[in-house]
Protein backbone atom coordinates (compact mmCIF):
# COMPACT_ATOMS: atom_id res chain seq x y z
CA UNK A 1 0.00 0.00 0.00
CA UNK A 2 2.28 2.73 -0.90
CA UNK A 3 0.50 5.93 -1.76
CA UNK A 4 3.67 7.67 -2.21
CA UNK A 5 5.50 8.41 -5.57
CA UNK A 6 8.36 9.33 -7.20
CA UNK A 7 7.62 13.31 -8.15
CA UNK A 8 9.14 16.03 -5.78
CA UNK A 9 6.41 18.27 -4.85
CA UNK A 10 7.18 21.79 -6.05
CA UNK A 11 5.52 23.99 -3.17
CA UNK A 12 7.69 25.88 -0.78
CA UNK A 13 9.85 24.63 1.74
CA UNK A 14 7.20 24.69 4.97
CA UNK A 15 4.19 25.35 3.49
CA UNK A 16 1.15 23.49 4.89
CA UNK A 17 0.37 21.36 1.93
CA UNK A 18 3.18 18.82 2.71
CA UNK A 19 1.37 17.96 5.58
CA UNK A 20 -1.86 17.26 3.97
CA UNK A 21 -0.24 15.13 1.44
CA UNK A 22 1.09 13.03 4.01
CA UNK A 23 -2.75 12.88 6.18
CA UNK A 24 -3.53 11.39 2.96
CA UNK A 25 -1.43 8.97 2.30
CA UNK A 26 -1.84 7.55 5.83
CA UNK A 27 -5.48 8.32 5.84
CA UNK A 28 -5.41 6.12 2.54
CA UNK A 29 -3.53 3.07 3.89
CA UNK A 30 -4.79 3.29 7.52
CA UNK A 31 -8.28 2.58 5.70
CA UNK A 32 -6.95 -0.31 3.67
CA UNK A 33 -7.09 1.63 0.39
CA UNK A 34 -4.86 0.32 -2.32
CA UNK A 35 -3.79 3.04 -5.01
CA UNK A 36 -6.01 1.62 -7.76
CA UNK A 37 -9.28 1.66 -5.46
CA UNK A 38 -8.39 6.11 -4.87
CA UNK A 39 -8.82 8.46 -7.21
CA UNK A 40 -8.10 12.13 -6.17
CA UNK A 41 -9.03 15.02 -8.08
CA UNK A 42 -7.64 18.47 -7.58
CA UNK A 43 -8.38 22.16 -8.65
CA UNK A 44 -6.05 25.15 -9.68
CA UNK A 45 -4.22 26.62 -7.37
CA UNK A 46 -0.95 25.73 -5.41
CA UNK A 47 -2.99 22.85 -3.62
CA UNK A 48 -4.15 21.75 -6.72
CA UNK A 49 -1.19 20.00 -8.02
CA UNK A 50 -1.50 17.49 -4.93
CA UNK A 51 -3.09 14.95 -7.23
CA UNK A 52 0.25 14.55 -9.04
CA UNK A 53 1.78 14.01 -5.61
CA UNK A 54 -0.27 10.75 -4.60
CA UNK A 55 0.16 7.22 -6.00
CA UNK A 56 -3.05 6.62 -7.18
CA UNK A 57 -5.64 7.91 -9.96
CA UNK A 58 -5.05 11.29 -10.17
CA UNK A 59 -6.77 14.32 -12.40
CA UNK A 60 -5.69 17.80 -12.17
CA UNK A 61 -8.96 19.88 -13.27
CA UNK A 62 -9.88 23.36 -14.18
CA UNK A 63 -10.46 26.30 -11.75
CA UNK A 64 -12.98 25.68 -9.14
CA UNK A 65 -14.19 22.61 -10.72
CA UNK A 66 -12.88 19.56 -8.79
CA UNK A 67 -16.05 18.73 -7.04
CA UNK A 68 -17.68 18.22 -10.56
CA UNK A 69 -15.01 15.93 -12.04
CA UNK A 70 -14.81 14.52 -8.72
CA UNK A 71 -19.09 13.54 -8.63
CA UNK A 72 -18.49 12.13 -12.26
CA UNK A 73 -15.36 10.24 -11.32
CA UNK A 74 -17.73 8.21 -8.32
CA UNK A 75 -21.05 8.34 -10.17
CA UNK A 76 -19.49 6.33 -13.15
CA UNK A 77 -17.13 4.02 -10.89
CA UNK A 78 -18.87 3.51 -7.44
CA UNK A 79 -16.45 0.95 -6.38
CA UNK A 80 -13.50 3.80 -5.99
CA UNK A 81 -12.74 6.21 -2.87
CA UNK A 82 -12.50 9.36 -4.28
CA UNK A 83 -10.89 12.61 -2.96
CA UNK A 84 -11.34 15.98 -4.22
CA UNK A 85 -8.93 18.86 -3.28
CA UNK A 86 -8.27 22.28 -3.96
CA UNK A 87 -7.76 25.87 -1.75
CA UNK A 88 -10.24 28.12 -0.41
CA UNK A 89 -9.80 30.27 -3.75
CA UNK A 90 -10.85 27.71 -5.76
CA UNK A 91 -13.26 26.06 -3.61
CA UNK A 92 -14.79 29.02 -1.64
CA UNK A 93 -14.82 31.41 -4.48
CA UNK A 94 -15.04 30.59 -8.42
CA UNK A 95 -16.15 26.91 -6.93
CA UNK A 96 -18.55 28.26 -4.13
CA UNK A 97 -21.81 27.07 -5.97
CA UNK A 98 -20.41 23.34 -6.64
CA UNK A 99 -19.16 23.62 -3.42
CA UNK A 100 -22.53 23.93 -1.83
CA UNK A 101 -24.36 22.29 -4.14
CA UNK A 102 -22.04 18.76 -3.68
CA UNK A 103 -22.85 19.73 0.17
CA UNK A 104 -26.78 19.41 -0.38
CA UNK A 105 -26.57 16.27 -2.59
CA UNK A 106 -24.26 14.51 0.11
CA UNK A 107 -22.50 12.19 -2.76
CA UNK A 108 -20.14 10.33 -1.07
CA UNK A 109 -17.04 12.04 -1.83
CA UNK A 110 -14.42 13.64 0.40
CA UNK A 111 -13.44 17.14 -0.60
CA UNK A 112 -10.16 18.25 1.30
CA UNK A 113 -9.80 21.96 1.29
CA UNK A 114 -6.19 23.63 1.65
CA UNK A 115 -7.26 27.21 3.30
CA UNK A 116 -4.29 29.38 3.77
CA UNK A 117 -6.51 32.84 3.84
CA UNK A 118 -4.30 33.39 0.31
CA UNK A 119 -4.27 33.19 -3.06
CA UNK A 120 -0.52 31.38 -3.28
CA UNK A 121 -0.30 30.51 -6.67
CA UNK A 122 -0.82 34.26 -7.94
CA UNK A 123 1.62 35.40 -5.45
CA UNK A 124 -0.83 36.50 -2.91
CA UNK A 125 -4.17 38.57 -2.74
CA UNK A 126 -6.64 38.42 -0.24
CA UNK A 127 -9.11 35.08 -0.76
CA UNK A 128 -12.74 35.03 0.54
CA UNK A 129 -11.29 33.25 3.67
CA UNK A 130 -9.23 36.48 4.26
CA UNK A 131 -9.78 38.32 7.47
CA UNK A 132 -10.95 42.37 7.63
CA UNK A 133 -7.66 44.28 7.57
CA UNK A 134 -5.75 41.75 5.81
CA UNK A 135 -3.32 43.54 3.09
CA UNK A 136 -2.22 42.82 0.21
CA UNK A 137 -1.22 43.81 -3.43
CA UNK A 138 -5.07 43.19 -4.08
CA UNK A 139 -6.12 45.10 -0.87
CA UNK A 140 -3.37 47.58 -0.07
CA UNK A 141 -5.27 49.81 2.98
CA UNK A 142 -6.72 46.09 4.06
CA UNK A 143 -9.43 43.87 3.30
CA UNK A 144 -12.54 45.48 4.04
CA UNK A 145 -14.87 42.38 3.44
CA UNK A 146 -15.65 39.99 5.72
CA UNK A 147 -14.44 36.18 5.54
CA UNK A 148 -16.78 33.21 4.73
CA UNK A 149 -17.72 31.00 7.39
CA UNK A 150 -17.30 27.94 5.76
CA UNK A 151 -17.78 25.67 8.65
CA UNK A 152 -21.16 27.56 9.35
CA UNK A 153 -22.07 27.42 6.02
CA UNK A 154 -21.71 23.43 5.46
CA UNK A 155 -24.28 23.15 8.14
CA UNK A 156 -26.71 25.10 7.03
CA UNK A 157 -26.31 23.36 3.39
CA UNK A 158 -27.12 20.15 5.25
CA UNK A 159 -23.83 18.91 5.46
CA UNK A 160 -23.45 15.27 7.11
CA UNK A 161 -20.12 15.84 7.99
CA UNK A 162 -18.07 18.72 8.57
CA UNK A 163 -14.88 19.37 10.10
CA UNK A 164 -11.96 21.30 10.11
CA UNK A 165 -7.90 20.73 11.28
CA UNK A 166 -4.69 22.21 11.20
CA UNK A 167 -2.06 20.97 9.02
CA UNK A 168 0.25 20.66 11.66
CA UNK A 169 -1.73 18.17 13.45
CA UNK A 170 -1.23 14.98 11.64
CA UNK A 171 -2.36 12.50 14.03
CA UNK A 172 -5.58 14.24 13.76
CA UNK A 173 -6.00 15.49 10.73
CA UNK A 174 -5.21 11.97 9.48
CA UNK A 175 -7.78 10.66 11.64
CA UNK A 176 -10.33 12.66 9.87
CA UNK A 177 -9.18 11.84 6.62
CA UNK A 178 -10.13 8.19 7.30
CA UNK A 179 -13.43 9.19 9.43
CA UNK A 180 -14.87 11.40 6.14
CA UNK A 181 -13.74 8.43 3.40
CA UNK A 182 -15.53 6.24 5.39
CA UNK A 183 -18.74 8.13 5.66
CA UNK A 184 -21.21 7.65 4.18
CA UNK A 185 -22.15 10.63 2.22
CA UNK A 186 -20.14 13.93 1.58
CA UNK A 187 -17.48 14.66 3.66
CA UNK A 188 -15.82 18.50 3.95
CA UNK A 189 -12.54 18.76 5.86
CA UNK A 190 -11.15 22.14 5.98
CA UNK A 191 -8.08 22.81 6.67
CA UNK A 192 -5.65 25.49 8.10
CA UNK A 193 -2.37 24.97 5.92
CA UNK A 194 -0.15 28.31 6.23
CA UNK A 195 0.83 29.56 3.13
CA UNK A 196 5.10 30.80 4.57
CA UNK A 197 5.48 33.05 1.67
CA UNK A 198 2.90 35.09 1.44
CA UNK A 199 0.85 35.26 4.82
CA UNK A 200 2.41 36.36 7.02
CA UNK A 201 -0.67 37.06 9.58
CA UNK A 202 -2.03 33.29 9.66
CA UNK A 203 0.90 31.61 10.68
CA UNK A 204 1.86 28.39 12.18
CA UNK A 205 2.21 30.17 15.74
CA UNK A 206 -0.78 31.93 15.07
CA UNK A 207 -2.65 29.26 14.82
CA UNK A 208 -1.03 27.45 17.44
CA UNK A 209 -1.96 30.41 19.78
CA UNK A 210 -5.86 30.76 18.45
CA UNK A 211 -7.32 26.83 17.79
CA UNK A 212 -9.67 25.32 19.94
CA UNK A 213 -9.80 21.40 19.63
CA UNK A 214 -12.84 20.18 20.16
CA UNK A 215 -11.15 17.03 21.94
CA UNK A 216 -10.81 19.86 24.28
CA UNK A 217 -13.74 20.98 24.96
CA UNK A 218 -16.08 18.59 27.61
CA UNK A 219 -19.06 17.41 26.40
CA UNK A 220 -18.97 18.29 22.99
CA UNK A 221 -21.05 16.21 20.87
CA UNK A 222 -20.75 15.88 17.00
CA UNK A 223 -24.10 14.78 16.46
CA UNK A 224 -25.60 18.10 17.75
CA UNK A 225 -26.01 20.28 15.17
CA UNK A 226 -27.04 23.47 17.46
CA UNK A 227 -23.97 22.68 19.67
CA UNK A 228 -22.12 22.82 16.93
CA UNK A 229 -23.08 26.16 15.44
CA UNK A 230 -23.12 27.69 18.62
CA UNK A 231 -19.40 26.28 19.52
CA UNK A 232 -18.47 27.78 15.86
CA UNK A 233 -19.66 31.29 16.27
CA UNK A 234 -18.55 31.24 19.87
CA UNK A 235 -14.71 30.52 18.60
CA UNK A 236 -15.12 32.45 15.39
CA UNK A 237 -14.83 28.68 13.44
CA UNK A 238 -11.55 28.60 14.82
CA UNK A 239 -11.82 25.10 16.07
CA UNK A 240 -10.34 21.57 14.82
CA UNK A 241 -11.88 18.31 15.14
CA UNK A 242 -15.21 16.66 13.97
CA UNK A 243 -17.68 19.28 14.35
CA UNK A 244 -20.54 17.85 13.27
CA UNK A 245 -21.63 14.20 11.68
CA UNK A 246 -25.31 13.06 10.46
CA UNK A 247 -24.89 9.29 10.37
CA UNK A 248 -28.65 8.43 9.77
CA UNK A 249 -29.03 10.49 6.47
CA UNK A 250 -28.93 8.68 3.36
CA UNK A 251 -26.03 9.22 0.50
CA UNK A 252 -27.32 10.23 -2.95
CA UNK A 253 -26.89 7.18 -4.23
CA UNK A 254 -28.36 5.31 -1.99
CA UNK A 255 -31.09 7.76 -2.72
CA UNK A 256 -32.17 7.77 -6.36
CA UNK A 257 -33.51 5.09 -8.45
CA UNK A 258 -31.76 3.36 -10.96
CA UNK A 259 -28.00 3.96 -9.45
CA UNK A 260 -27.06 0.30 -10.97
CA UNK A 261 -25.85 -2.53 -8.71
CA UNK A 262 -22.65 -2.67 -10.80
CA UNK A 263 -20.09 0.14 -11.42
CA UNK A 264 -21.41 2.13 -14.44
CA UNK A 265 -17.51 2.08 -16.16
CA UNK A 266 -17.89 -1.98 -16.45
CA UNK A 267 -21.44 -1.73 -17.39
CA UNK A 268 -22.07 -3.08 -21.25
CA UNK A 269 -23.45 -0.07 -23.46
CA UNK A 270 -23.67 -2.64 -25.78
CA UNK A 271 -22.79 0.53 -28.99
CA UNK A 272 -22.38 -0.93 -32.19
CA UNK A 273 -19.04 0.53 -33.89
CA UNK A 274 -20.93 3.16 -35.78
CA UNK A 275 -22.75 4.13 -33.32
CA UNK A 276 -19.92 4.32 -30.62
CA UNK A 277 -17.96 6.91 -32.74
CA UNK A 278 -20.80 9.15 -33.58
CA UNK A 279 -20.61 9.71 -29.84
CA UNK A 280 -17.33 10.20 -29.48
CA UNK A 281 -17.42 12.75 -32.39
CA UNK A 282 -19.97 14.56 -30.39
CA UNK A 283 -17.68 15.36 -28.04
CA UNK A 284 -14.65 16.33 -30.43
FE1 LIG B 1 2.52 26.96 -0.27
FE2 LIG B 1 2.22 29.60 -0.30
FE3 LIG B 1 4.36 28.51 -1.42
FE4 LIG B 1 1.98 28.23 -2.55
S1 LIG B 1 3.09 30.14 -2.29
S2 LIG B 1 3.52 26.61 -2.25
S3 LIG B 1 0.64 28.07 -0.74
S4 LIG B 1 3.82 28.45 0.76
Amino acid sequence: KEFRNNVKPNWCPGCGDFSVQASIQRAAANVGLEPDNLAVVSGIGCSGRISGYINSYGLHGIHGRSLPIAQGVKMANRDLTVIASGGDGDGFAIGLGHTIHAIRRNIDITYIVMDNQIYGLTKGQTSPRSDVGFKTKSTPQGSVESALSVMEMALTAGGTFVAQSFSSDLKELTSLIEQGIQHKGFSLINVFSPCVTYNKVNTYDWFKENLVKLSDVEGYDPSNKEMAMQTLMQNKGLVTGLIYQNKEQKSYQELISGYSEEPLVESDLQLEKDQFEKLVAEFM
